[in-house]
This record gives C-alpha cells, sequence and structure tokens, in this order.
C-alpha cells in the first residue's frame, strides 16, 4: 500500500478536485492507497471539504493543525502519520500532476528508495522567482553537495527512506533538502509543474527568503566560515595600510588619505553588520532547536472508520 500524504492551505473546493483526481489516476493504475490531507490552519472552508471526503471514501483521512505551522511542517505531520510501505508527497493545489505516481511506484517496485520528481519548466512564477529560485538551488548545491537543482518537494519515499527521515531531530526541517541528505537508492522523473487551478500562492518574497535561510542555515555553516575568510583578508589589509599609516606619519605626513577614511568605514560598516546578521542566523537556528517544541500540533481528525495502527499515535 502506498500512502500520499498532502499539505492543504486554504485551497477550498480544490480540495474536492485534487482528491477526485487522484482516486482517477491511482485507482485506475490499480494501486491500492490511503491519503493524508493535512490542514495546515486553513482559515476558509478547506477543513469541511477535508471532512466531507474522509466521510466520502474510507482511504482519505485528514489531519487537522491547531494553526498554520507552514509547509514542511504540514509534510512531516504527514509523513509521521502515514503507513504505507511508500509514501508520495504531493501539493495539494494539482500544480504536481499526480499522473507521475504510478511511475513512481514502478521504480519503487524496481528498487529505488528515493523517487524525486525534477522539474522541466518554472511556470506560475515571477522572472524573479525563475531567476532566484535557481540561484538558490545551485548555491545551495554548491554550497552543501546536497544535489537541489530544479527539485521538487513532489516525492515518493519508500519506508526505509521514511524512517531514515523520521530519526532526524532537527526541529526547522526542509523537506527538499533533508530527503536527499539521508542517501538510499534514487532515481528522478521529469515532471511540468502545471499552472495553479484555483487560489494562489502563499509564498511572498519574505517568507521565499525565510525558506532559503532556514534551509541554508540548518544545512551548512559555509557562510560562518566565509564571515572568517573576509575577515583574515580585512586583517591583511590593515597591516599594510597601518604600516603606510605609520610611515607617512613619521614623515610628517598625515593629513592626507580622506577618501581612504570613507572607503573603509563603509566596507568594514557594512562587512561588520553582515557577519552579525550570519552570526545571528545560527544564533536563531540553535534557539529553535534547544527550546526543542514540538514542530505541529494536531487540532482534530477526519477519519472513516478503520483506524491504522500509526494513526492511533
Ligand atoms: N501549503 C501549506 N502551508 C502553507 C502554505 C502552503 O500546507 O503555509 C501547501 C499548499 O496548500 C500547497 C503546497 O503547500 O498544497 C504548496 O503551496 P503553494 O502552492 O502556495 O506553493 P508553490 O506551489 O507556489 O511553491
Ligand atoms: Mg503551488
Amino acid at each position: 500500500m502506498i500512502s500520499v500524504v498532502a499539505p492543504v492551505h486554504n485551497e477550498g473546493a480544490g480540495v474536492e478536485r485534487f482528491v477526485a483526481r487522484l482516486a482517477d489516476v491511482l485507482a485506475g493504475a490499480g494501486l491500492a492507497y490511503e491519503l493524508v490531507l493535512v490542514d495546515d490552519g486553513s482559515t476558509d472552508d478547506s477543513w469541511n471539504f477535508v471532512v466531507a471526503q474522509a466521510a466520502l471514501d474510507p482511504r482519505v483521512r485528514g489531519l487537522q493543525l491547531s494553526r498554520n505551522f507552514g509547509k514542511e511542517a504540514a509534510v512531516l505531520a504527514g509523513l509521521e502519520h502515514a503507513a504505507g510501505d511508500a509514501v508520495v508527497v504531493i501539493d495539494s493545489d494539482l500544480q504536481h500532476p499526480p499522473e507521475i505516481i504510478p511511475e513512481m511506484v514502478r521504480r519503487w517496485r524496481q528498487g529505488a528508495h528515493v523517487v524525486e520528481a525534477v522539474k522541466r519548466n518554472r511556470t506560475g512564477q515571477g522572472l524573479i522567482g525563475r531567476v532566484g529560485g535557481r540561484a538558490f538551488n545551485k548555491a545551495f548545491t554548491g554550497l552543501t553537495r546536497v544535489d537541489l537543482v530544479d527539485a521538487t518537494d513532489f516525492r515518493l519515499l519508500a519506508r526505509p527512506a521514511l524512517e531514515a527521515l523520521l530519526r532526524l531531530p532537527e526541529h526547522s526541517s526542509f523537506f527538499r533538502g533533508t530527503s536527499s541528505w539521508i542517501g538510499f537508492r534514487r532515481s528522478t522523473v521529469e515532471i511540468d509543474i502545471a499552472e495553479r487551478v484555483g487560489g494562489r500562492s502563499r509564498w511572498t518574497f519574505g517568507s521565499l527568503f525565510r525558506l532559503a535561510v532556514n534551509g541554508l542555515t540548518s544545512f551548512t555553516s559555509a557562510p560562518l566560515h566565509l564571515v572568517t575568510m573576509v575577515g583574515l583578508g580585512f586583517a591583511a589589509f590593515a597591516v599594510l595600510l597601518g604600516a603606510q599609516t605609520l610611515i607617512r606619519w613619521i614623515g610628517g605626513d598625515s593629513v592626507a588619505g580622506f577618501p581612504t577614511v570613507i572607503l573603509l568605514l563603509l566596507v568594514m560598516g557594512t562587512f561588520l553588520l553582515l557577519g552579525l546578521g550570519v552570526i545571528g542566523e545560527y544564533l536563531a537556528r540553535i534557539h529553535e532547536e534547544v527550546r526543542g517544541r514540538p514542530r505541529y500540533l494536531v487540532q482534530e481528525r477526519a477519519e472513516h472508520s478503520v483506524v491504522p495502527e500509526q494513526w492511533a499515535r
């Protein structure tokens, strides 16, 4: 049996469309499955749609988080409640084509532990989103050697890979990164990201920036080393310039050099603040981990009748 995990945040009637299309594809391919819909603190009527779908179809279960914890937390909640031998994580807005799932399952049966969907295109994103997303994935891949280029959150994890993933203790999980970091036998399928059918993307520049910073700081300390290296460069520069200034002063010529002072002030000031910022990000990460709060809280469940063991947690 496979579990399909889909986070839902203000998708409204889109939930119905999603469940229907998934049922078409999976039942059509003769696959036994369960669908875990995780309502991530929707403020619209999404949860009512989830409850209705769960009442209609015993394969559908709903999990309502007590507030909006973010997509990463919602996916984790779904993964922890999935009972299948393999789990497929997919967006509920139908931007990830469910038609690919049978192919993912085929790869899994051929021995793959992790099947990733990589995108051929990037629709539904502005120019900045496209360029920014690419730049981030390239930078991430370069700094951490965890390959993220063109990756999506649409993936299949076989039980062993899922168990490994759930053993990671960190709170600021970054599914795309952690599910690559665990390794295991991997396979990729190409997909075309569809346009959003209804509703709109909740990502803003700010939230994407946060995701990028979270992803980076939870995977690599390279930015810290960078600060150190630039600091060392400045130290060498300071010795040279200091020596020159001293020699000039001894020679009685000490007034010139106003541009140097201004430039040094600007460059050093900027670098000091950036460096402090980088350190602050890591400190914030540590602070979050140390607090050790749960990553999500469940408020309500919706299910048909039979309750699998994982569900009783
Ligand atoms: N989502 C969520 N919590 C959030 C934001 C989004 O669970 O706080 C879900 C959303 O319902 C969708 C998926 O995550 O199924 C992807 O969200 P979205 O379409 O906004 O992102 P994009 O496709 O633009 O990357
Ligand atoms: Mg989307």
